[in-house]
C-alpha cells in the first residue's frame, strides 16, 4: 500500500513537525517521523508541558509521561512518572521495541529500564520552571492556611491542589500535552503522546498520555488519535479509543473527535471543556476539536515547506 505522507500534531507541535515531515518526505517510517517530532517538542525549553522545561509536581520533580502506538500491529510502548530522562518518547518506543510481554513502564522502573537502555539522564527542571514552581508554593501557602490538617495526600492537600490547577491551567495560552500522528508512504500509521502532565500534580501521577486508549491509540484498519488536556476525562471515556470506534463507524476524523468530547461533556467535571482530540485516518483525513474557543493544531504534508495552522471544531 502507497499513501500520501502526513504529519499532524497538537498546538506547539510545529516546532517538531518539520522534522517528522523530512523522514517521511524521504520515505521513512511513521514510528521515526513521530518519535524525530516529539523529540524537538521535548527539547523545547519554552514548552512548560513537555520534556525539559516541563512542569513540576507538587514536590517539585518532573514526572513524565509518554506512549507510542503502531497502527498495522496495535503495538504500544509507554511511560509514566518518569524523571531524569529528557526524551520519555524514545524510552516509550524502547518499550514497544527492546522489552518482549510490556507497554508500559512507570517510576523507577522505568528508569532503571532507560538507563540499561544506555538513555542519558539530564535535569529537566529548568530555572524558569523551578520559579514558576516557587510562585505557586507562595501562592499555595494563602490558600493552605484556610484549612488545618497538615500531611500531604490528606484533604487539604487535594483541595489546595485543585485551587492551583484551577488556576494554573491557562486557558489562553499554548499549553498541554503534545500529540503528534503520522502517516508514512507505505501507508502506516502512528501516534505519539509526551506531556509532564497537570502542572504540581500529585507525586506518581499518571495521565492518559500513557494509557493506551485514554490519551492514544491507533488501528490501521480505522485511523489514529490522541487527546489533550483534562486526562482524567480521556481516561473515563477511553477517549482515544472512542474516536478510533467513531472512525470505524464512518464518522469523519473531525466529527468524532467532537462526538467523545461531547460524551466527555456529558460527565460531572468542572474541567471537562479542557479536553482536545486529534485524529488521521490511514487515507489521510485528519480533523481535531476542543472544548474551548481557539484551539488548532498543525499540518504538514510533502507540499508543506512549514507548518500550516487549522482550527480545531468546538464543542461547547
Ligand atoms: N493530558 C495531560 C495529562 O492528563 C495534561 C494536559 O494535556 O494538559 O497529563
Amino acid at each position: 500500500m502507497t499513501a500520501r505522507p502526513v504529519i499532524i500534531g497538537s498546538e506547539r507541535s510545529d516546532v517538531g513537525l518539520p522534522a517528522g515531515m523530512a523522514i517521511l518526505r524521504a520515505g521513512g517510517r511513521a514510528i521515526d517521523a513521530v518519535e524525530a517530532a516529539l523529540r524537538e517538542c521535548e527539547d523545547n525549553e519554552a514548552d512548560h508541558y513537555v520534556g525539559t522545561g516541563g512542569l513540576p509536581n507538587a514536590r517539585g520533580e518532573v514526572q513524565l509521561d509518554a506512549s507510542i502506538m503502531v497502527g498495522s500491529t496495535r503495538a504500544f510502548g509507554a511511560v509514566g512518572a518518569l524523571r531524569d530522562f529528557p526524551h520519555p518518547i524514545s524510552i516509550a518506543r524502547a518499550v514497544l521495541e527492546r522489552l518482549p510481554q510490556h507497554c508500559l513502564l512507570v517510576g523507577e522502573g522505568a528508569e532503571t529500564f532507560a538507563q540499561e537502555c544506555g538513555f542519558a539522564r539530564a535535569e529537566l527542571l529548568t530555572d524558569e520552571a523551578r520559579r514558576l514552581y516557587l510562585d505557586a508554593l507562595g501562592a499555595q501557602d494563602a490558600v493552605e492556611g484556610e484549612h488545618t490538617e497538615a500531611s500531604p495526600g490528606d484533604r487539604r492537600y487535594r483541595e489546595t491542589a485543585r485551587a492551583l490547577m484551577q488556576r494554573l491551567a491557562p486557558h489562553d495560552g499554548p499549553w498541554g500535552t503534545i500529540n503528534v500522528l503520522a502517516l508514512d508512504a507505505a501507508g502506516e500509521l502512528c501516534v505519539g503522546v509526551s506531556t509532564s502532565g497537570y502542572p504540581w500534580k500529585y507525586p506518581g501521577r499518571v495521565g492518559d498520555s500513557a494509557l493506551p486508549g485514554a490519551g492514544n491509540y491507533c488501528d490501521l484498519r480505522y485511523g489514529g488519535a490522541a487527546c489533550t488536556g483534562r486526562g482524567e476525562m480521556a481516561m473515563r471515556v477511553c477517549g482515544a479509543r472512542e474516536i478510533v470506534d467513531l472512525l470505524a463507524a464512518g464518522a469523519t476524523p473531525e466529527r468524532a473527535c467532537a462526538e467523545m468530547l461531547a460524551d466527555a461533556r456529558s460527565l460531572p467535571d468542572e474541567f471537562a471543556a479542557e479536553l482536545r482530540a486529534l485524529a488521521l485516518t490511514p487515507d489521510g483525513r485528519h480533523g481535531g476539536a476542543a472544548g474551548k474557543e481557539g484551539s488548532v493544531y498543525a499540518l504538514m504534508t510533502v507540499g508543506h515547506s512549514a507548518p500550516e495552522i487549522r482550527p480545531r471544531r468546538l464543542v461547547s
